[in-house]
């Protein structure tokens, strides 16, 4: 009868964990209603901060100095650095313009010793400055400079900066756990080349812009209907093309372009038809930004993993899955990381054995239940699909700012590229490496657009955007001309 009594407590305890499983799914679902919602905030938020400095709340709409994207004509030897997730990258490229294109390329990635990013500025771009002196010094065959000494550098640099210039911008605030205090309020440029000068190396700083913006830049090199650049990473954001004349809060001289590219910085984008959770809830609340960034808490691959842990050990402490409480790592915050998300999402197998694997593996939870792998297994897919479904109802949002989202006939509204197609440059590891996120993106881009326009609207992948495309906006930027 003992037997028996366990197998009736466990079948018990499985039909709580159902019932606040699919509790749950209701708390985190998106229909298309919810996500049309959401995306006309988006582009009423957009309006708002476009208007005037602090027009929205939310949205800080910052225009990013940036005249000129790379054409192609582009050419000469350049450097980028890559400071914005968990990784830090070096990299240079050797330009050959429009036949040669990119002939060779060469970079580095460190990863950021996690002290750093909480400490100086001085300690964090000493740090930086030795690495990318490392680097420079490496410089070797089929990279050639020319002109001798000086080398122009792209600085990628993925926080909500207000640009003075192409080359300089103050810190508003920090994000992704990141937290360097006397940094904010400065010129973030300035800083790092302080310490580039205390190493004594050549090197200036042609343009510093967010990953978006590299991202943008890298698509338009090789595409030029690319009109947005996305990131799905550890953060998010995204930027895009605008009429120079549409951002109303501009006092300087127009670009001769008549274009401005604008970061939304919509990581800290909410609207009340988000669908928070008790999770979300508590990640803000315990994170190093309270208050801030709710968009990106959802969206973002630094916090989905951490969410998905969440879940999963309330049901635990509620419903008894896993027998109970009775492992400490389940407890223990941002000990599953997004890749292990990814990874036991897409296990397919019929017993979900990676999905057992990886439980053991990170929480050291010994034997599952089908059962129990399979709540996991849902819980992976309802959050991927809440984010991935949240960042396509904010692309729409911009697409329908500039009227690319087949909803007005007016087409491009006075952008100069209009020939039916528009390319959003994606990058980020969690648009990269996470298949099923990018199936959904993909399906609910479709699903809200009508279908030519969703015929019209390419996602594309940037491959490497932030850190090519900031070394080309380096050349498409360079003080000393591109071809020497
Ligand atoms: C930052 C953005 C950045 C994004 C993606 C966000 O936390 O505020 O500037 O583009 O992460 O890296
Ligand atoms: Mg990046």
């Amino acid at each position: 009868w003992r037997a028996q009594s366990i197998a009736q407590q466990k079948s018990k305890s499985n039909q709580t964990a159902q019932i606040l499983l699919s509790e749950f799914r209701q708390a985190s679902a998106t229909p298309l209603q919810r996500l049309r919602q959401v995306s006309d905030d988006m582009t009423a938020e957009m309006h708002a901060g476009l208007l005037s400095e602090g027009g929205s709340q939310q949205l800080k709409m910052l225009p990013t100095y940036v005249e000129h994207l790379p054409t192609g004509d582009e050419e000469g030897l350049f450097y980028a650095v890559d400071l914005g997730g968990t990784n830090f990258r070096v990299l240079r490229v050797q330009l050959g313009g429009k036949e040669k294109r990119i002939m060779n390329q060469e970079y580095q990635e460190v990863a950021i010793p996690p002290e750093l990013m909480l400490g100086t500025s001085k300690e964090l771009f000493d740090f930086i400055a030795k690495t990318l002196a490392d680097f420079v010094a490496t410089e070797g065959e089929g990279f050639d400079a020319h002109s001798g000494h000086i080398r122009e550098l792209g600085f990628a640099f993925s926080f909500p900066v207000l640009q003075t210039s192409v080359k300089s911008g103050i810190v508003i605030h920090w994000t992704k756990g990141f937290k360097i205090d006397d940094a904010v309020g400065k010129d973030i440029v300035a800083a790092f080349e302080e310490a580039i000068g205390r190493k004594g190396d050549h090197i200036r700083v042609a343009a510093l812009v967010n990953d978006t913006v590299g991202t943008l830049a890298r698509g338009r090199f090789w595409n030029e209907d690319t009109m947005l650049g996305v990131i799905l990473g550890t953060g998010t954001n995204a930027c895009y093309v605008e009429r120079a004349d549409a951002v109303a809060k501009w006092r300087d001289p127009p670009p001769k372009s008549g274009e401005m590219i604008i970061n939304l910085e919509w990581g800290n984008f909410r609207s009340p038809h988000l669908p928070r959770t008790f999770a979300d809830e508590e990640v803000d609340v315990e994170s190093v930004n309270p208050g801030d960034q709710w968009f990106e808490k959802m969206v973002g691959g630094m916090y989905l993993g951490e969410i998905v842990r969440r879940v999963l050990a309330k049901i635990a402490q509620e419903a008894g899955l896993f027998g109970g409480s009775s492992s400490p790592k389940l407890f223990e915050p941002f000990s599953l990381s997004t890749p292990y998300v990814s990874k036991m999402h897409s296990d397919e197998s019929a017993e979900l054995t990676e999905v057992a694997k990886i439980l053991e593996d990170v929480f050291e939870i010994q034997s599952t239940t089908f059962q129990e792998r399979k709540i996991v297994h849902d819980v992976c897919d309802i959050l991927a699909e809440r984010g991935a479904r949240l960042a396509a109802a904010g692309i729409v949002g911009i697409l329908k700012k500039i009227g690319r989202d087949g909803s007005t006939t007016n087409g491009s509204q006075g952008l100069k590229n209009s020939n039916g197609k528009t390319v959003v440059a994606m990058d980020g590891g969690l648009y990269e490496h996470y298949a099923q996120f990018r199936a959904y993106m993909q399906a609910a881009i479709e699903e809200m657009l009508s279908e030519t326009a969703a015929k019209s609207v390419v996602l594309e992948l940037s491959k490497d955007g932030s850190g090519i495309g900031t070394a080309l906006l380096a050349a498409s930027h360079s003080q000393y001309g591109t071809v020497f």
